[in-house]
């Protein structure tokens, strides 16, 4: 029997467990490409899948996590030939289709990207779902009509893995950032990605005004909650706010006020579903509006044998940046 180590998520009497164990090829699903998995990522929801703390995982026995990048071994899709370097971002993996953490992965080569040009396989994951995302959503900001001349732009969750891309992506571009943190001794860092002012968590998180001061012409947020609802109150005439979390919390208590005495627009961001065309567009934005320095001192290297340890960590809000995983 031919196996390979994997993360795997199996139905227990209360929940589930996981552990990282040997995989049997002959479980993997169906799929036109098999991929030697080099290196994949810790996001928010494969902390959920590898605790079990929200049912992210809808099919058992599961590997966890949701993205890789690795190398094509075998492939019958036209797009795809041994050797090609990959990357592979949602579409369910981790969830309803075998993931990342394994040395294997077999997807459909529908759901593949190429690396792009100048990216390593590790600097694809450092920026893996998480910056993806925060890249998707400055590009929804942008066609909005946000630009740095609008006015400046907050990043909520800032110290986290969307907020850490999102703001070095923005500060790049030439945007005035405005950080929300839960940890202000995290405010050196947040500068150093390219912020210009930091602002504590709690001046986000009450209850939201019907419409308060203007403060931003844009942002991206990935907290949700009363967070999101402070964010609309306070954006200004003809802003735009992208919503792609919910590190607080899937409500929104808000009102219609921004969006009809303001003209404000929310824009919803999805990473998981992103058809083709927007994901290599965003692919190859991050390739070239990402300083590989600040990529560089955002990213911390585990191995697989850390992650399951590492799943509450992210959850509690404590990982700083995006943390890389070496696969074996
Ligand atoms: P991280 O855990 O790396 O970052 C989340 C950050 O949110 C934390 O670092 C913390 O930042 C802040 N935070 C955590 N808990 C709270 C809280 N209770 N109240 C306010 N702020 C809080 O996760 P990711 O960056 O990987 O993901 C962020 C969110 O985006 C998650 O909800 C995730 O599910 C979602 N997501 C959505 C995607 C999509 O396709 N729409 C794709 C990827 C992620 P700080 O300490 O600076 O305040």
């Amino acid at each position: 029997m031919a196996t390979f180590k994997a993360i795997r998520i199996d139905k227990a009497d209360k929940g589930t467990t996981a552990a990282l164990t040997a995989f049997d090829e002959a479980e993997l699903m169906d799929g036109d490409v098999t991929v030697r998995v080099e290196w994949s990522t810790l996001n928010y929801k494969d902390g959920l899948a590898v605790t079990g703390r929200s049912p992210v995982v809808r099919r058992f026995p599961m590997i966890a996590g949701i993205d890789f990048a690795g190398t094509v071994a075998h492939s019958s899709h036209p797009s795809w030939k041994a050797d090609d370097k990959v990357v592979c971002t949602g579409w369910g993996m981790g969830e309803t289709h075998l993931g990342a953490y394994a040395e294997k992965a077999r997807v459909k080569g529908d759901w593949l990207v190429a690396l792009p040009d100048g990216l390593s396989a590790r600097e694809a994951m450092a920026i893996g779902t998480a910056g993806f995302t925060a890249m998707l959503a400055v590009i929804a900001l942008e066609k909005q009509g946000i630009a740095p001349g609008s006015g400046p732009v907050v990043v909520t969750g800032a110290a986290g893995g969307v907020g850490s891309v999102a703001i070095a992506v923005l500060s790049k571009l030439g945007y005035h950032v405005i950080a929300s943190t839960g940890r202000m001794a995290e405010a050196g860092y947040l500068g150093d990605l390219g912020a210009t002012e930091v602002i504590g968590r709690n001046e986000l998180s009450g209850p939201a005004k019907t419409l308060a001061k203007e403060r931003w012409a844009g942002g991206v947020d990935s907290v949700g909650s009363t967070t999101l609802a402070n964010l609309l109150s306070m954006t200004k005439y003809g802003g735009a706010i992208a919503a792609c979390g919910l590190a607080a919390g899937m409500d929104l208590p808000s009102s219609v006020a921004p969006f009809i005495l303001r003209g404000v627009s929310l824009v919803g961001i999805d990473s998981v579903m992103c058809p083709l065309v927007p994901r290599k567009v965003a692919w190859g934005r991050l390739a070239s509006d990402l300083d590989r320095a600040k990529l560089a001192e955002i990213t911390h290297e585990i191995p697989l044998d850390q992650v399951i340890a590492l799943g509450p960590q992210i959850l509690a809000g404590q990982v700083r940046g995006r943390i890389v995983v070496k696969i074996p």
